[in-house]
């Protein structure tokens, strides 16, 4: 299959639900995802910071970028100029800075907070109870330059599609309840959950993003990449 064919076919079943997907594009080529650009596709992911700034220098000015990966606070003034949605907020201290920094370029900048699984392997995320503090703070209404549109979580790497779906409404639960709970502002509305090996479950569960990367480009290619 080709890329080209492979975008239509998944934005043609996943954007006909309530569900964006956004095309993960890290460590593939300028060529690839102009080919990816050219099938239509405008929303493309990365998970380095300074992937993202290359990538965006060279390509079409209309392409969303997202910023899924854990970010460094360093790093965070070279995206904050162009960068439309990050995925990877977790913790008070990069929020404290993508505010600073949306502030030095006058951007609101788009935030999703990344949630801690208890069973999963990452150490990055905050957990619920974070989470609902957090929410309930004043800090969080200090942000100016920062607007929170949801949750973003990754399910354990198994094979068992039970746990991965109860992780998912585990998700989808927490969402509902932070939207609930908390001084609600309509732009909390984002739930990214769902990569190529349990978009479909995810979707089924709630989700409103899917971040999808080797059934779309095929194996990822670390070959010209400086991987760290
Ligand atoms: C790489 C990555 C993806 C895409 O994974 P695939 O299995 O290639 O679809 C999704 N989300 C995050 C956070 C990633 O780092």
């Amino acid at each position: 299959m080709s890329i080209k064919n492979n975008i239509s076919l998944y934005k043609l079943e996943i954007e006909s639900k309530p569900c964006k997907l956004i095309a993960v594009s890290k460590t593939h080529s300028i060529e690839k995802i102009l080919e990816a650009y050219q099938a239509g596709q405008r929303v493309f992911g990365e998970n380095k910071a300074q992937d993202l700034v290359a990538k965006w220098a060279s390509l079409p000015k209309d392409i969303e970028w997202h910023m899924i990966g854990h970010l460094q606070t360093n790093k965070i003034k070279y995206i904050a100029p162009f960068v439309s949605l990050i995925h990877s907020v977790d913790s008070k201290k990069l929020l404290e800075e993508v505010n600073k920094q949306g502030k030095k370029v006058k951007r609101k900048i788009s935030c999703l907070l990344q949630v801690h699984i208890t069973a999963e392997e990452t150490k990055f995320g905050f957990s619920e109870e974070e989470l609902i503090a957090l929410l309930e703070s004043n800090f969080i209404y200090t942000l100016e330059f920062i607007t929170i549109q949801g949750l973003m979580g990754m399910a354990s790497f198994t094979a068992d599609a039970n746990r991965i779906r109860n992780e998912f409404k585990y998700l989808k639960n927490l969402f509902d309840k932070l939207k609930e709970r908390v001084k609600p502002t309509s732009e909390f509305k984002e739930l990214s959950m769902g990569m190529s090996s349990d978009y479909k479950i995810a979707i089924e569960e709630g989700s409103t993003m899917v971040r999808i990367g080797t059934a779309i480009f095929g194996d990822r290619d670390y070959s010209d990449n400086t991987n760290s």
